[in-house]
């Protein structure tokens, strides 16, 4: 029985071997081991220069691994779908990263659990709060739907510029 899980954010924004985005996160779900559950792939707009719409979804999978063993799997899987080095924000086949991990924290150059930039992106807690709303991030305390619900409150609409009465 392995004795650990994660949660893995899987992103695809640029059709590939396997077909379009959807597909290509389906085919990246599949070449992981130890899946425990799936989220359901959401469509979400671009982040940066791209045009192009993401797939997005999350996997919880079991594993012994330490999370630098699980990168070193997790980076294998994007190669061996044709992910070139240096693809920041471009158009990608896949994209696969570490959200969670059940340990804990995790930190060493290159690698850092949790995702430092997990809290603001709803691409990566949509998914998650559908498969593990009650995972505690261990930084700030705060479970999945908090964190989702932190994001996605709509700020107060503007009154008109404050000091300035009858
Ligand atoms: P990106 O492909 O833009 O998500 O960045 C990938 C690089 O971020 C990897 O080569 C890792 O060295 C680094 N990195 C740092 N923390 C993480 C994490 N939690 N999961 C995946 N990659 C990470």
């Amino acid at each position: 029985m392995p004795r650990t899980s994660y949660a893995i954010a899987i992103g695809s924004n640029r059709p590939g071997r396997h077909g379009g985005p959807r597909r290509e996160v389906l085919a990246a779900i599949a070449a992981l081991e130890g899946v425990s559950a799936v989220s359901p792939i959401l469509l979400t707009p671009p982040l940066g220069p791209s045009k192009r719409r993401f797939a997005n979804a999350v996997a919880l999978v079991e594993s012994d691994d330490e999370p630098p063993a699980l990168l070193r799997r997790l980076k294998a899987i994007e190669r061996s779908f044709g992910r070139r080095r240096g693809q920041n924000w471009a158009a990608r086949v896949i994209d696969l990263d570490i959200v969670l991990w059940s340990g804990g924290s995790w930190g060493e150059p290159g690698l850092t659990v949790p995702h430092r930039l997990f809290r603001t992106r709803g691409f990566v807690l949509a998914p998650l709060l559908r498969v593990a709303p009650e995972w505690r991030d261990p930084i700030t305390g705060l479970n999945i739907r908090q964190l989702h619900a932190r994001l996605t409150r709509r700020k107060p609409a503007s009154r008109g510029r404050a000091g300035v009465g009858p």
